[in-house]
C-alpha cells in the first residue's frame, strides 16, 4: 500500500463512521503560546478537550503534520523516529468512547491494513480493566498479548485538566528483524516490536491536588504514525525507506556520493539530512523563519545540523535546497501549498545554509582553538561561556558544539551555557520591560476572571451600554471595585473596544458609569435582562433601579484592551472619578479620532501588501504587522532590499487605489469558502470556524479581524517612510496615512527648508551643496595633515642643534609634536640622517597617551647600542612598554606627565651601556 493510499484509507474509514475529515492544521499551534510546535494530531483540538471552545463536529479525523524536537537525537539512531512525521488520528469530543475506539482500531488494522492478529500486541494502563475487557472479550485478543504498563507509558496528562489512560497497538515484525536476542520484547529498541498506534481515553479531570474525577463528557484522541505503518505495509526496514521518504533519502545519498544501506556514519547522515530537511520545508511553509529564539531556533538547528552532516560525508557548498526540492516534489500532491510556495521555501533554506557555511568556517576555527586550549590545560570540558560565545556570536548551535567537542572526547558545560543564556535573556527582558511569561499571565487571568466572555460590538458601534462583569486590581487579583486614582482592569459583557490582535493595537477611550445603573445583588433575572437590552437604549438598567447603589459620575480612562484568554476583552483602565464595581452598568466609548486613524492605517496595510505583491512578485508574504493610530509597519518575505524605484512604484500603486475610492467589504464565511475565494490566509487560522474576509475592491482579499475604512478614499494619502531588513529574507516597511502623511511631509519639508537656509541655498540645490561641502572638508583635512608634517620637519634643525654628547656619542632626546606614530617615525628618520652617527629618542603626546621612537645608527648598533632597549627604558618610566629592532624601535606610555622623565631614562640607558662597555 502506497503512503498516500494509507492516508486516504484511514480518513475514509473514519469518515464512514461519522467523522468529519479536516485538513492538517499548521505546525504553528493556533492561539496557543504555551506550545512551540504541533507535535500530535490532538494539538489543534486542545480547546475542545479543555472545554474552552465548542467543536462544530463531535467526531473528526485528520492526517496531521507533526514536529517533535524531543526526538531529534533519535533520528537515525532508531528506525522509527523522525522529527517530522504525519499522524493519522480520530477524535471524539464527548461523543463515542473506549468500546468504539478500540473496536474500530482493531478493525482498521486487521481488516483494512491486513495485519494478522498474531502479529499484534496491546498495551493498556495498569488498572484499566475496562480496556482489558474490551480487548480481551469483545475483540478477542488473547490475555497474554495484553500487557499492563505504568503511568509513564500508558497515561496521558498535561498537568491540571483532562487526562486519561491509553492503550497502544504494537506490531511484532518477526524474528528476522532486530536483535534476535531471546529476551527481545515490547520494550526492546531493536526495531522488531514497533508501536504504531496510541489510543488515548480522556476520562478524568485532574485538579491541583492531583485528584482524578471522572469527566461527564469523555473523549477519544488517537494517533497512528503514518510513516511507521507505511514502512510495514511496504515491507521495508525503516521509515526512511517508504515510497515517499525514499525519494528524499536517495537525493541526499546521491549528493553525498553515498551508497545508502551500508550502515555507519554515511547512512546516519543521509537519514538526518532526509528528516531534517523534510521538517524544515514544512516549517518554513507554515511561516517559521530561522532565528535564535523559539521555533525559529528549532528550524535553524535542524537546517544547520543537516548541513553539518552533509559536510561530514563530504558534500561541498550549498546543497540543502536540492534536498528541499525533492521534498516538495514528493509531498506537494498531498500538501498543495508547498508547490505555490516553492520558491520562497527554497530561498529561505538556501540563505540559512549560506549563513551557516560562513558561521561554520568562523565558528569551527574558534571552537578548535577552544578545544586545543582545554586539551592543553588537561581539561575534559568546554566551558559554558565559550559555548555561549560560539552560539551568540557565530550562530553555532549549542548541540553542534556538543557534537564536535564529543568527537574530540570532551564534554560541554551545559549549566554554564544555560546560565550565560539566562543572563542574556534577563538583559533582553529588562530592556523590553514587558511580561514575557505568557503562560503565567494566562493562568493569572484565568484565576481572576474565570469563564467570563465579552461580546465585541465595535465593528459597527463606537459607544455601547454594558455591564461590568469582572474587575482586576493593580495586583492582578480579582477585586470588587476600582476607586478613584486606582489602576486595574475591567471586563464588560459587551464592548466596542478592539482588543489588540492581528497586529492592530487596542482602542483607547472612556468607561463611564450610567447613573443609577447598578443591579441589585441576587436578582439574576434583572441581570439577564439588563444584559440582553444593553444597547444604546435609554431604559437600560431601569429594572435594577430599585436596587441601585449608583456610583454616579464614575469615570475610567481606558488605556488598552487585550484578550489574554481568547474570549474576554480585558480593558486596562485608570479610574479618574468615583468607583467602578462589578455589576455596574456603564457606557463604553471608544476614542473616535484615534480609531479612525487606526482604520486608515490598517486598510493601508492591506493595500501596501497587495502593491508589494504586484511590484515585487507573489513570493511576498506577510510576516508580521503592527498598526496603531500613528503609523503602520508591515513585515514581508523578500530576499533583497527594495530599490528606491520599486518602493516608489509600490507607494504610487497603493495611492492610486486610494484615489480610486473603492469600497471595502467585510464578509463572514467559512474557511473553505475563504480559500475558494482566494483569500490570503494568515498562518494560524483555526479550521472549521467562520472567518472574516476583508475585500478591497478587486485589489485585495485577506482574512482579517481588524477594523477598516468604508472606502479607500477615507485613507487620504499613504506615505512610506522607511524600508529595511529585519531578518534573513524578511523586510519591513513603515508608512503613515491621512493627516499623519501630511504631518510627515510637512516635517520633512521643514527640515529641508532649515538646512537650505543654513547653507544659504535652495532646497533643490541642497544635495549638490552638501556634496561640495563634504568635498571641501576632505580637502582641508588633507591640507591640515600636510601642514603638521611640514611643521614637524621644520623643527628638525633646532632639535639636532640641541643634541648632547654622551661620551663620544651624539644623543638627541627631545619631546616633539607629531600627529601619529608614523609622523613620529618620519621625524626620527630625518634627525638620524642629519646626525650621521648618533642616537635619537623622541617622545610625543597623542591624545591621552605617549608615543616613543628610538633610532640608532648602524655604526653604533655594531658597537652594541640597541634602540629596543633604550625605548623600553623610556616607556617603562612612563608606565608603558614596547620594543623593536636594534636600529629602530617604538613604544607607548600611559602617563603623559612623565614625558621628560621618560626621555631622561632613555638617555640614562645609553650612559649605562657606555659605562658597561668601558669597564
Ligand atoms: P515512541 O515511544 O515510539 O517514541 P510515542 O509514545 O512517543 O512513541 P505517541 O506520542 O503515542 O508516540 O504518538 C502516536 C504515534 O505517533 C506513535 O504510535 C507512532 O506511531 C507515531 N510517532 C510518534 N513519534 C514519532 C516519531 N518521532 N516519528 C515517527 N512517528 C512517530
Ligand atoms: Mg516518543
Amino acid at each position: 500500500m502506497k503512503t498516500d493510499e494509507l492516508r486516504q484509507a484511514y480518513l475514509k474509514f473514519f469518515e464512514s463512521r461519522g467523522h468529519k475529515i479536516l485538513p492538517s492544521a499548521s505546525l504553528i499551534p493556533a492561539g496557543d503560546p504555551t506550545l512551540l510546535l504541533t507535535a500530535a494530531g490532538m494539538v489543534p483540538f486542545k480547546p475542545y478537550f479543555l472545554g474552552t471552545a465548542k467543536p462544530d463536529h463531535l467526531r473528526a479525523t485528520t492526517c496531521q503534520k507533526c514536529v517533535r524536537t524531543g526526538d531529534i537525537e533519535n533520528v537515525g539512531r532508531t528506525t522509527r523516529h523522525a522529527t517530522f512525521f504525519e499522524m493519522l488520528g480520530n477524535f471524539s469530543f464527548g461523543d463515542y468512547f473506549k468500546a468504539d475506539a478500540i473496536a474500530w482500531g482493531w478493525e482498521f488494522v486487521t481488516r483494512v491494513l491486513g495485519f494478522s492478529p498474531e502479529q499484534l500486541w496491546i498495551t493498556i494502563y495498569l488498572d484499566d480493566d475496562e480496556a482489558f475487557e474490551i480487548w480481551n472479550k469483545t475483540v478477542g485478543v488473547p490475555a497474554d498479548r495484553i500487557v499492563r504498563k505504568g503511568k509513564k507509558d500508558n497515561f496521558w496528562e498535561i498537568g491540571v485538566g483532562p487526562c486519561g489512560p491509553c492503550s497502544e497497538i504494537h506490531v511484532d515484525r518477526g524474528t528476522s528483524v532486530g536483535c534476535g536476542s531471546a529476551d527481545c520484547g515490547l520494550d526492546c529498541d531493536c526495531g522488531r516490536f514497533i508501536e504504531i498506534w496510541n489510543l488515548v481515553f480522556i476520562q478524568f479531570h485532574r485538579d491541583e491536588q492531583g485528584n482524578y474525577t471522572p469527566l461527564e463528557h469523555k473523549g477519544i484522541d488517537t494517533g497512528m504514525g503514518l510513516e511507521r505503518v507505511a514502512a510495514m505495509l511496504q515491507d521495508v526496514p525503516t521509515i526512511f525507506d517508504t515510497d515517499e521518504t525514499r525519494v528524499i533519502r536517495n537525493m541526499a545519498a546521491e549528493l553525498g556520493g553515498v551508497a545508502y544501506g551500508e550502515g555507519g556514519l554515511p547512512d546516519m547522515a543521509v537519514r538526518v539530512i532526509t528528516d531534517h530537511v523534510r521538517a524544515s520545508v514544512f516549517m518554513v511553509g507554515d511561516g517559521v523563519l530561522p532565528t535564535n529564539e523559539g521555533r525559529g531556533y528549532v528550524l535553524r538547528r535542524l537546517l544547520r545540523r543537516a548541513a553539518r552532516y552533509g559536510k561530514l560525508i563530504g558534500i561541498e557548498g550549498v546543497f540543502l535546497p536540492k534536498v528541499a526540492g525533492a521534498v516538495i516534489d514528493v509531498m506537494h500532491s498531498t500538501y498543495l501549498e508547498l508547490a505555490d510556495d516553492r520558491e520562497r521555501i527554497l530561498r529561505t533554506i538556501q540563505l540559512e545554509e549560506e549563513r551557516f557555511l560562513v558561521a561554520l568556517d568562523q565558528g569551527s576555527a574558534v571552537l578548535e582553538s577552544v578545544i586545543a586550549r582545554v586539551l592543553s590545560e588537561g581539561g575534559s570540558c568546554v566551558p559554558g561561556a565559550d559555548a555561549f560565545r560560539l552560539y551568540d556570536t557565530f550562530g553555532f548551535p549549542f548541540e553542534l558544539t556538543v557534537e564536535i567537542a564529543g568527537e574530540r572526547g570532551l564534554t560541554v558545560d551545559q549549566i554554564g551555557f544555560d546560565k550565560a543564556m539566562e543572563a542574556q535573556r534577563e538583559r533582553a527582558r529588562a530592556a523590553r520591560g514587558d511580561n514575557a511569561y505568557l503562560d503565567e499571565t494566562s493562568e493569572r487571568y484565568h484565576a481572576a476572571i474565570g469563564e467570563a466572555t465579552t461580546e465585541f460590538v465595535g465593528y459597527d458601534r463606537l459607544a455601547e451600554q454594558a455591564r461590568v462583569i469582572a474587575v482586576i486590581g493593580a495586583d492582578g487579583a480579582a477585586a470588587e471595585a476600582l476607586c478613584q486614582g486606582e489602576q486595574g482592569e475591567i471586563v464588560l459583557d459587551r464592548t466596542p473596544f478592539y482588543a489588540v490582535s492581528g497586529g492592530q493595537q487596542a482602542d483607547t477611550g472612556v468607561i463611564a458609569a450610567v447613573e443609577g445603573g447598578r443591579e441589585g445583588d441576587g436578582s439574576a433575572g434583572a441581570n439577564a435582562k439588563a444584559h440582553a437590552h444593553a444597547k444604546a437604549d435609554a431604559h437600560v438598567g431601569t429594572d435594577a433601579h430599585a436596587h441601585a447603589h449608583a456610583h454616579a459620575g464614575a469615570v475610567a480612562q481606558v488605556v488598552g484592551a487585550s484578550k489574554p484568554l481568547g474570549d474576554a476583552v480585558v480593558h486596562a483602565v485608570r479610574v479618574t472619578r468615583g468607583r467602578l464595581a462589578v455589576g455596574d452598568v456603564v457606557t463604553a466609548s471608544v476614542d473616535e479620532a484615534r480609531r479612525a486613524a487606526i482604520r486608515r492605517n490598517h486598510t493601508a496595510t492591506h493595500l501596501l501588501h497587495a502593491a508589494l505583491r504586484h511590484v515585487l512578485g507573489s513570493h511576498v508574504q506577510q510576516a508580521g504587522s503592527h498598526v496603531d493610530d500613528e503609523r503602520l509597519r508591515f513585515d514581508f518575505s523578500h530576499f533583497e532590499a527594495v530599490g528606491p524605484e520599486q518602493l516608489a512604484a509600490v507607494e504610487r500603486l497603493a495611492n492610486e487605489w486610494t484615489l480610486a475610492n473603492v469600497p471595502v467589504d467585510v464578509n463572514l464565511v467559512t474557511l473553505d469558502e475563504a480559500h475558494r475565494m482566494g483569500a490570503m490566509a494568515l498562518f494560524d487560522e483555526k479550521y472549521g470556524s467562520v472567518v472574516r474576509v476583508v475585500r478591497v475592491g478587486d485589489v485585495s482579499l485577506e482574512l482579517c479581524g481588524g477594523t477598516h475604512v468604508a472606502r479607500t478614499g477615507d485613507i487620504g494619502m499613504i506615505k512610506i517612510v522607511s524600508e529595511g531588513g529585519i531578518a534573513a529574507g524578511v523586510r519591513r516597511i513603515e508608512a503613515v496615512t491621512g493627516l499623519g502623511a501630511l504631518d510627515f511631509v510637512t516635517r520633512t519639508r521643514r527640515v529641508l527648508h532649515e538646512a537650505a537656509d543654513i547653507l544659504k541655498t535652495s532646497e533643490d540645490s541642497l544635495a549638490a551643496r552638501i556634496d561640495r561641502l563634504v568635498q571641501d572638508l576632505h580637502d582641508q583635512e588633507r591640507e591640515v595633515h600636510r601642514l603638521t608634517q611640514r611643521l614637524a620637519a621644520g623643527s628638525v634643525d633646532s632639535i639636532v642643534a640641541a643634541r648632547e654628547m654622551v661620551g663620544d656619542i651624539a644623543v638627541v632626546a627631545a619631546p616633539v609634536e607629531a600627529p601619529d606614530a608614523e609622523g613620529l617615525r618620519n621625524l626620527a628618520d630625518q634627525i638620524r640622517d642629519r646626525l650621521g652617527s648618533g642616537i635619537v629618542l623622541l617622545g610625543a603626546v597623542t591624545g591621552d597617551k605617549l608615543g616613543f621612537v628610538a633610532c640608532v645608527t648602524r655604526d653604533l648598533v655594531e658597537r652594541g647600542y640597541n634602540a629596543g632597549a633604550i625605548v623600553k627604558e623610556a616607556a617603562r618610566a612612563a608606565g608603558g612598554g614596547g620594543g623593536g629592532r636594534p636600529d629602530m624601535a617604538q613604544a607607548g606610555g600611559r602617563d603623559v606627565s612623565k614625558l621628560d622623565t621618560a626621555l631622561a631614562a632613555g638617555v640614562d640607558a645609553v650612559r649605562a651601556r657606555q659605562a658597561a662597555q668601558s669597564m
